[in-house]
């Protein structure tokens, strides 16, 4: 089957700065991934690359068994234009430390805008998913909140509701909890395990060790832009064989 994700040597550069020094990577349908590692270690680019928020210089990145932001003609590869790029990530849901609802719309709008803007849903249909989806993360009685009457948590839950209004075959998340207090972290871990429960593919960039033990069928520790290690969750969290990792997690468990 193919891949969802499938990154193949992809080499990142900030001007001189190798960010991601040969990354391999595969995701399957139903997989759940969660990369870990220290600060700077490359994993905020990685996801931002198989979304397509970032170019790569080198190596192949396909989501789906589409070859991202490229197209190839023979052996030569020609960059997409910009609509043809935001077709590809229009696939993919991604979920940032920061909930980024837009802060003038109720959390309802905040989950039908781009079904009704971008996939041009009729407007009841829209809403009447959204409540669905909002039901889902917890969030019914919530609906005509808007993000400044709700917490951190609950703007989260909000932001992952409208991420998978899209119906995402892909959901991205970077430290989707970092920011929250501590008492509001486990409604947004119930929701993703659930939706991990549910089938949904997903890449996870986490701190949480447990979420990721419980959760992840394949862990990643990253350091220095190398994918140093890569197993089972259980294996790499609970078992390192890399000395790097093992530092790594006595620092953070
Ligand atoms: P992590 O998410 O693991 O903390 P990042 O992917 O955010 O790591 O960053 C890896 C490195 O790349 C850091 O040194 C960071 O400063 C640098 N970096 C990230 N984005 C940019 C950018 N747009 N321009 C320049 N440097 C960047
Ligand atoms: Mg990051």
């Amino acid at each position: 089957m193919t891949p969802v994700v499938s990154a193949q040597k992809i080499c990142k550069s900030f001007g001189r700065l190798d960010v991601l020094k040969g990354i391999d990577l595969e995701v399957h349908e139903r997989e759940v991934l969660c990369l870990i590692g220290p600060s700077g270690s490359g994993k905020s680019t990685l996801l931002r690359c198989i979304n397509h928020l970032e170019k790569i210089d080198a190596g192949r990145l396909y989501v789906d068994g589409v070859l991202v932001g490229y197209r190839q003609r023979g052996d030569k590869l020609h960059e997409l234009r910009e609509n043809e790029v935001a077709e590809q990530r229009k696939d993919i849901g991604m979920v940032f430390q920061r909930f980024n609802l837009f802060p003038h719309m109720t959390a309802l709008e905040n989950v039908t805008e781009a079904p009704i803007q971008v996939r041009k849903e009729p407007k009841a249909k829209a809403r009447q998913r959204a409540m669905e989806l909002l039901d889902r993360v917890g969030l019914a009685d919530k609906a005509k909140n808007y993000p400044a009457q709700l917490s951190g948590g609950q703007q989260q839950r909000v932001a992952i509701a409208r991420a998978l209004a899209m119906e995402p075959k892909l959901m991205l998340f970077d430290e989707p909890t970092s920011a929250l207090d501590p008492e509001l972290v486990g409604d947004v871990l119930a929701v993703m395990r659930q939706l991990a429960k549910d089938g949904m593919t997903m890449v996870v960039v986490t701190h949480e060790m447990q979420f990721a033990k419980e959760v992840a069928d394949t862990v990643v520790f990253m350091d220095g832009g190398v994918a140093v290690e890569t197993g089972p969750a259980a294996q790499v969290i609970g078992n390192p064989q890399h000395e790097r990792t093992k530092a790594f997690l006595a620092r953070v468990l």
